[in-house]
């Protein structure tokens, strides 16, 4: 192929890609909105048959027992979707006892969120937690208020709360008819048409829409068609209209109505995933130059994990194509070590059968097999090289002391130590009164400790003791204003390897108290660094 054909190639591709993931709280319909997109893509036939206790309907709970019931392909990191005629990259954000450090760093990976809201909880932490991570890397939010289907709040009050709660203005597309658990259909404010849902049993099919104009709307739903309408025109000359520009920069947020259970409201997220979502474009290095798509390959590993293969202690890297073909077999550089990596074994396409990934585009999601030697965070390139900027870190909920079980392995402690922290597995936190013999783990989900504990005995030989420690928050703090471990007052300063100072509290309670008596003492939340 020549050079300008396969720029071309490239710019193509990219621009008929979406890569995205859904920031919710658990229970919100994440699993059940991914099935639905499954369906309308027609990546799977039908979705819910996986029956669960007692013959009723259950949620695939997760892409995995989603891949066995369907036998379609789906990795634990992407699922790629083809909608019309552009390629959807859906990135999963584990959520449950699963939720960590990965889960934030998906979104490194991502050029759009989709924010899963359960109609009667509206904004939840988890989806707070994620937002703050999409707000301070401008990713653009596409909100969707699930489960209209059931009871639930006020259309208006939970847009209310969306504003006031995450700073964005939210410009609904399309307007309930029907009152939440009383789900007709949506107004579709862009064409003013009315969206009349019917439901198919079970959810299982795809749920047949009838486009009507607003008369015989008015005919048919009466007053829940009229309160729609009205509320439809209050919103436009409140101005919470579409805007793309303000959408893209992270200001505004496009508004959806659906009930993933019932594949209501799916075809609606598709289309503007389709039509307003961003395309892959230039991603900035670390020096903040931007590496063209249209340049040599580039990627870069937003997770590892460990393969499926555990007795040969395989290691899968997923990486987001950033620029270039990427195409099997080729040997590329790992641009902080200056080494050549094989891409020999690069594994998985996602999709509709299990086939090997032999060619990738910008915004694709490739699983890299053998990669013992990449690390989250490392660029891989072909070309001119490059070095994306390392991926942030978060603020850590869950701490735990680390000791050597064996303290003559203390070699291999240290050493194994400092790779769970160069990787970001673990954050590790020092402080002199605690020892080097005895430093802090600190991760966003206690899943990373079992992680940090199994490598650090399989990998390092250096098995290891971890003692919980009661602190649930972590500041930044310019000096280590508390002297010792204090227990009254459940509060300890910390260094973190970066020369980052913590201060740890037990509780927000006690945070609180601390702040109050010591207005003077300057504490500012993590969100990333
Ligand atoms: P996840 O934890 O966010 O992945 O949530 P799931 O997709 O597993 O859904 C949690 C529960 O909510 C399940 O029992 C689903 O059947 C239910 N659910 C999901 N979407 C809807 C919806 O639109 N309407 C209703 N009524 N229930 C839903």
């Amino acid at each position: 192929m020549s050079q300008t054909a396969e720029r071309v190639d490239v710019a193509t591709e990219a621009a008929r890609r979406r890569t995205f993931a859904v920031i919710s709280h658990p229970d919100a319909g994440k699993s059940t909105l991914t099935e639905a997109l499954a369906l309308h893509t027609h990546a799977i036939a039908e979705a819910g048959h996986v029956n669960g206790k007692a013959g009723r309907r259950r949620t695939v709970s997760d892409w995995m027992d989603m891949e066995q019931a369907r036998g379609i392909s789906i990795t634990s990191a992407s699922l790629q979707l083809d909608y019309r005629d552009t390629v959807l990259n859906l990135l999963d954000t584990p959520g449950h006892a699963d939720f960590s450090e990965d889960t934030y760093r998906v979104l490194a990976a991502v050029d759009a969120a989709v924010m899963l809201v359960d109609a009667a909880k509206g904004l939840e932490p988890q989806t707070m937690k994620l937002f703050a991570v999409c707000k301070h890397r401008g990713i653009p939010i596409i909100t969707v208020i699930n489960k209209w289907d059931r009871p639930g709040r006020d259309a208006l009050a939970l847009m209310d709360e969306i504003a006031e709660r995450t700073g964005l203005t939210p410009t609904p597309l399309t307007w309930p008819v029907g009152i939440a658990g009383d789900f007709r259909g949506v107004l579709d404010r862009r064409t003013g048409e009315y969206v009349r849902f019917t439901a198919t049993a079970g959810g299982a099919h795809i749920a047949p829409e009838e486009r009507l104009d607003p008369a015989t709307a008015a005919a048919r739903e009466g007053d829940a068609w009229d309160v729609a309408a009205e509320e439809s025109d209050l919103l436009h000359v409140s101005g919470a209209d579409h805007d793309d520009a303000t959408f893209l920069a992270g200001i505004s947020t496009p508004l959806l109505f659906a009930s993933a259970v019932r594949n209501f409201g799916v075809h609606a997220l598709l289309e503007v995933l389709v039509d307003l979502a961003p395309a892959p474009d230039a991603r900035p290095d670390v020096d903040g130059d931007p590496r063209e798509i249209t340049e040599p390959f580039s990627a870069f590993v937003f997770k590892m994990q460990a393969g499926m293969d555990t007795a040969h202690r395989d290691r899968l890297a997923f990486v987001r194509v950033c620029s270039g073909v990427f195409e099997r077999g080729s040997v590329v550089t790992i641009a902080r070590t200056g080494r050549p990596f094989a891409t020999k074994y690069a594994q998985q396409a996602f999709g509709r059968e299990r086939t090997v990934v032999d060619l990738a585009y910008p915004g694709d999601v490739v699983g890299l097999v053998n990669a013992t030697d990449l690390r989250v965070g490392d660029t891989l390139h072909d070309g001119r090289r490059v070095e994306f900027p390392p991926l942030p870190t978060f603020a850590p909920e869950h701490f735990a002391v680390a000791r050597a079980v064996d303290p003559s392995r203390y070699k291999q402690f240290r050493r194994g130590i400092a790779q769970l922290d160069a990787e970001g597995v673990v954050q590790i936190l020092r402080s002199d009164l605690r020892g080097e013999q005895a430093p802090v783990f600190a991760a966003v989900g206690p899943m990373q400790f079992e992680v940090a504990q199994h490598r650090m005995a399989t990998e390092f030989n250096a098995p290891i003791r971890l003692e919980q420690l009661g602190y649930s928050t972590a500041l930044r703090t310019e000096r280590a204003w508390v002297p010792a471990i204090d227990a009254q007052l459940g509060a300890e300063v910390l260094e973190r390897t970066d020369g980052q100072l913590l201060a740890l509290f037990a509780d927000r309670w006690r945070l609180q108290t601390f702040r109050r008596n010591n207005p003077e003492v300057v504490l500012t939340p993590l969100v990333a660094a």
